[in-house]
């Protein structure tokens, strides 16, 4: 149920749903069936299941593509790569950013073909090294260095050099950023992030920009077998009803609260978009609708004092992660995977939807005490 002019907020709540009628049900029914009557279209539960069908409807509608989902992010990122590169010579090579999501790059790395790995940031660097390449994957803003790449320049000089596009657009969500407008042959989405919102389920969706992409990813998931529940379709489809309020508010608080970390004594470097005093700054303010909800900080005091803050928070959570609706954080390169060039020191935190004040006084006393309690060890003792 759509209407052509109806804009994306409305698209967000109505997509999917089933038609209207006397006693039609409001709400999308989880359909829960491994197989179908024979002599239909859908055949059996690997292949197609209307629950999936509605939530790909929405997300579709949302990124104006095809969608398809998947059983998690890197299901969706490894079916968009099986996709796009089927019918590339082996030694064409893939341009990515340095700072892709740590799984991605990984992935990337184990393809067996020549890895250019750039900073996003810099769009002559990668129009530099789209020269001769066979596909371009695209994180933007990336996670958690949230460096911005100028997208539509650089899916422009893509398409102009032949090489195919993808864009991990998890941070962005289909509210700040739509590839496909620019060009992008396929998108690919965590929805376990904001799309599904709530901390709750693993799903990923890709998005085709035509049929052909769209049927492509839908083989990789029959033949691969990265299927969505129907229940965890259901919970991301409940999820996205509310992202347009959902965004809009974690948005709101997390420029607040990277406007007051700039004046931290205990934060060194913050990195947000949405401030004046960012590098990507000019550029998400031209080619995005919104600078996100995710902030990332240095601190002074380095591994020890980030690891401690951590440790001190009552309302923000330690846990990886982003995109729910509670406030997370953590220190990255507590992971061993985390790229060597993300600092030692950096929190990434993602903004929920608590109020900012109680978010603000929680985050600001354990960053304090952190400092404090690093500075003289043993000398202070935790409140
Ligand atoms: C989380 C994430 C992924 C992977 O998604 P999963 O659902 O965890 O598999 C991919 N890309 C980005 C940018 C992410 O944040």
């Amino acid at each position: 149920m759509t209407h052509p002019t109806w804009r994306r907020a409305t698209t967000a709540v109505v997509a999917g749903r089933p038609e209207p009628g006397p006693d039609a049900p409001v709400a999308v029914p989880v359909v829960a069936t491994a197989t179908y009557g024979a002599g239909g279209s859908r055949g059996y539960g690997r292949y197609a299941n209307p629950t999936w069908e509605a939530l790909e409807d929405a997300v579709g509608r949302l990124d104006g593509g095809r969608a398809v989902a998947f059983a998690s992010g890197m299901a969706a990122t490894t079916a968009a790569l099986a996709a796009l590169l089927a019918p590339l010579p082996a030694d064409l090579p893939v341009v990515a950013p340095r700072h892709a999501y740590h799984t991605t790059l990984r992935l990337l790395e184990r393809l067996d073909r020549p890895l250019r790995l750039v900073d996003v940031a810099d769009t002559g660097a990668v129009g530099a090294a789209l020269g001769g390449a066979g596909l371009l994957w695209l994180e933007s803003p990336t996670n958690p260095m949230l460096e911005v790449a100028d997208v539509p320049r650089v899916l422009a000089t893509a398409r102009t050099l032949g090489v195919r596009s993808v864009v991990d657009a998890t941070l962005a969500t289909p509210l700040l950023l739509r590839p496909l407008e620019h060009g992008a042959d396929l998108v690919v989405h965590a929805a376990t992030k904001y799309l599904a919102g709530h901390s709750d389920v693993l799903l990923g969706v890709a998005v085709g920009a035509d049929d052909e992409v769209a049927d492509a990813l839908r083989a990789e998931r029959a033949d691969h077998g990265a299927v969505p529940g129907p229940f965890e379709a259901w919970l991301a489809l409940r999820g996205l009803r509310t992202l347009p309020v959902r965004l809009e508010r974690a948005q709101r608080s997390a420029s607040e609260l990277a406007r007051r970390l700039e004046q931290h004594p205990v934060v060194t470097r913050v990195r947000y978009p949405g401030l004046a005093t960012d590098p990507g700054h000019a550029v998400a303010a031209r080619t995005m609708d919104g600078f996100g909800a995710l902030v990332s900080i240095e601190v002074a005091g380095g591994a020890a004092v980030a690891d401690a803050t951590s440790g001190l928070t009552r309302l923000w959570l330690h846990a990886t992660s982003l995109g729910g609706v509670e406030s997370l954080l953590e220190r990255r390169r507590r992971w061993a995977a985390e790229r060597p060039t993300v600092p030692e020191s950096l929190l990434r935190l993602s903004v929920g939807l608590e109020d900012v004040e109680d978010l603000w006084e929680d985050l600001d006393g354990a960053l304090r005490t952190a400092a404090r309690l690093e500075s003289s060890p043993g000398a202070a003792t935790p409140p």
